[in-house]
């Protein structure tokens, strides 16, 4: 579970945030949309630990959260992979730095790999792999730790129609049944009713939580199949 509890956030004069504060559950899918500027990719910064609030507190189970932590992973769209590391290396590197023995390394990463369809481009380097590829590569690359929450920054805003849904609904895969907590922040709403459980709207200036949506009465499959 990550609670946002009244969180406020300057940035020298500059108030980000106000006052926000919300709920996700274990196994939640969530999404934030807004528009440029409002905080969102700041929210998801605190959650991975990589920034604080200046009021209020963001705990993860329970915990403050301090500092980075491989159980949440956060990934952009700017994928940042290795130029120079192959697609093993990148995904093993995780595991690597967490001393993990090469042999339980190599299954893990394969395994990984399988999973978002990438077996058979180990020995692969970034700059032979198309921009979707590349996401599922980030994506394995998050994967392979295992981790409780997963941050995703607008992913799939970098690809085209067609290779977009392909992922969003390998996502959806990925996602259901694994317990995984997502988060997701998209520009695109129908991303976010298509995907999310739960759809947060901010506002900018200073940024605020404006609405949140349940998207299960929003889905004509849902409606159908109750
Ligand atoms: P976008 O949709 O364009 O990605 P966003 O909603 O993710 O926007 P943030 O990146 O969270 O917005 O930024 C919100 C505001 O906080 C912006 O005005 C930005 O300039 C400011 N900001 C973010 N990080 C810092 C920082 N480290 N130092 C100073 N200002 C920052
Ligand atoms: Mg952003």
């Amino acid at each position: 579970t990550i609670q946002i509890d009244r969180v406020s956030k300057k940035f020298g004069q500059l108030e980000v945030l106000s006052d926000i504060d919300f709920t996700i559950e274990k196994g939640e899918f969530a999404a934030i949309v807004g528009p440029s500027g409002c905080g969102k990719s700041t929210v998801l910064r605190m959650i991975a630990g990589l920034e604080t609030a200046s009021e209020g507190q963001v705990l993860a189970n329970g915990q403050r959260i301090q500092k980075p932590d491989p159980q949440r992973v956060l990934i952009f769209q700017e994928h940042a992979l290795y130029p120079w590391r192959t697609v093993d290396d990148n995904v093993g590197f995780g595991l690597e730095l967490a001393k993990v023995p090469a042999k339980e390394r190599r299954i893990r990463v394969n395994e990984v790999l399988e999973k978002v369809g990438l077996s058979g481009f180990q020995s692969y380097y970034p700059s032979q792999l198309s921009g979707g590829m590349k996401q599922r590569v980030s994506i394995a690359r998050a994967l392979v730790l295992n981790p409780e929450v997963l941050l995703l920054d607008e992913p799939y805003g970098a690809l085209d129609a067609i290779t977009r849904l392909t992922m969003q609904n390998e996502l959806i895969k990925l996602w259901r049944g694994s317990g995984m907590t997502v988060l997701l922040i998209t520009h695109d709403i129908d991303e976010a009713v298509y995907l999310a459980d739960t759809i947060y709207v901010m506002s900018p200036r200073p940024g605020r939580i404006t609405e949140k949506f349940q998207t299960a009465m929003l889905r004509p499959r849902d409606r159908n199949s109750s």
